[in-house]
């Protein structure tokens, strides 16, 4: 799918021509307008202590390597957006390997580090997913999440629904069933992002006369995100932060603000954060009536604890305190979940992934939850059971998802898909 064919399946005629004069107005016939927009994209992080990661074409780092170089003197991490801006779900597994291996060379040999890989279109198959592992990234960021933060009633009825196609085109999945959090697949991290972006705001909602609606949809995500103790991936184009300049500030003042703390980073120091912390180790020895429970974990781990010590006045997640013991000892309930004898194994690595003490089905009858799910695993089967684990009362200890104490995450990206109008026109003829 070309560019022209994206834009009529997710739009339809009547809005393609507009989407062209929209283009032609946001887009110089030099890069001098996109370098000083994504100077200032990363200067309103800068200013937040956050910076930016911006994933690009191939193609475009070959016509712009001099301003990406100097934005990766300043710190800013770049991510491979594919070899050209094209939908890969429709390349064969061997063909998006290639491209991939291709823009791989093309980054090294201008010089641009990178370790992660988005899709364009945030369109991505099995096949991608699997050519993603092979080309050894560390992250990719191709899973996309909406959450419940805007209603059709609030919208004309147009609006909604070129923001309903968008989500058909994302394969976007609902925040209200799925856990919002880095998954590790095959070797990579897999870090959702999260929508309504700022296409979805400014070009499909219709929201690009009120920046600050587009602040406060941004805010409720994040303030949901840290309710659930979840990641925030703000996604935004530098070609629209004419439209959503105040909101990226806003959003970043109020996680500022927020306690417990919002961990903020690249996405490769989340992917890195995320596979560091799955090398944790809990060491259980139990005997007739006691236990020993030993954290063997990377120093910025944050652990948290139930039933066992903490003023309930100082909760830091559900019934949670934060502690900063590693070892615990007690008598009776092991601080643990077990799995039955009839439980379907896939569930042991997402108990595993959320942190958990998993028992075997020996311990049942002592262990602070028991999960008895005989199928495998769904997201949303994930997603409940993990409601009643933390709902419940009893002792637990738990290796929280952030460090530092931090209880959400938030991360401030934007795909480098054109620096001309002239890059944008090229796009119609790049597959
Ligand atoms: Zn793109």
């Amino acid at each position: 799918m070309n560019l022209a064919r994206f834009i009529f399946n997710s739009r339809g005629i009547s809005n393609l021509l507009h989407r062209f004069w929209s283009l032609f107005c946001r887009f110089g016939f030099t890069p001098a307008r996109m370098e000083k927009q994504l100077q200032k994209m990363t200067d309103i992080c800068k200013a937040h202590d956050i910076l930016p990661t911006f994933p690009a074409t191939a193609c475009i780092l070959r016509r712009y390597p001099k301003p990406i170089t100097r934005l990766q003197a300043q710190g800013v991490e770049f991510a491979v957006h594919g070899l050209v801006h094209t939908d890969y779900t429709q390349l064969p597994f061997e063909k998006q390997r290639e491209h991939f291996e291709q823009a791989i060379e093309i980054f090294e040999k201008a010089g641009i580090r990178m370790c992660g890989f988005r899709s364009p279109y945030l369109r991505s198959n099995n096949d991608t997913h699997l050519a993603v592992s092979d080309c050894n990234f560390v992250w990719a960021s191709n899973f996309v999440i909406h959450w419940p933060v805007v209603e059709q009633g609030e919208f004309p009825p147009q609006a909604w629904e070129a923001y309903q196609k968008v989500l058909e085109l994302y394969s976007s999945q609902s925040a209200t069933q799925y856990r919002v959090i880095p998954h590790l697949l095959d070797g990579h991290v897999e870090i959702p992002v999260s929508v309504p972006d700022d296409e979805a705001c400014v070009d499909r909602l219709e929201l690009k006369r009120d920046k600050r609606r587009i602040g406060r949809i941004w805010q409720s995500i994040l303030e949901q995100s840290h309710a659930r103790g979840e990641i925030f991936t703000v996604q935004l184009h530098h070609e629209r932060l004419p439209f959503c300049d105040e909101a990226l500030d806003y959003v970043l003042t109020i996680a500022d603000q927020l306690s417990p703390p919002v961990f903020k980073g690249q996405l490769a120091t989340i992917a890195n954060w995320w596979k560091q912390r799955r090398s944790s180790i809990f060491h259980l020895e139990v005997a007739r009536d006691s236990y020993t429970l030993e954290l063997k974990t990377p120093k910025e781990a944050t652990i948290l604890c139930r039933g066992m010590e903490g003023s309930k006045d100082h909760l830091f997640f559900a019934n949670y305190t934060l502690t900063s013991k590693r070892v615990f000892s007690g008598r009776g309930i092991l601080p643990g979940v077990a799995l039955s004898s009839q439980c379907h194994p896939s569930w042991r690595d997402f108990l595993q992934e959320e942190g958990f003490l998993t028992l075997d089905p020996m311990h049942c009858a002592r262990a602070a939850y028991v999960v008895e799910e005989p199928n495998m695993l769904t997201e949303e089967g994930a997603f409940n059971v993990l409601q009643a684990i933390d709902s419940a009362d009893t002792p637990m200890v738990r290796l929280w998802r952030w460090p530092q104490g931090c209880r959400s995450a938030l991360c401030v990206s934007g795909d480098i898909d054109c620096m001309t109008l002239q890059d944008f026109l090229w796009r119609i003829w790049e597959v």
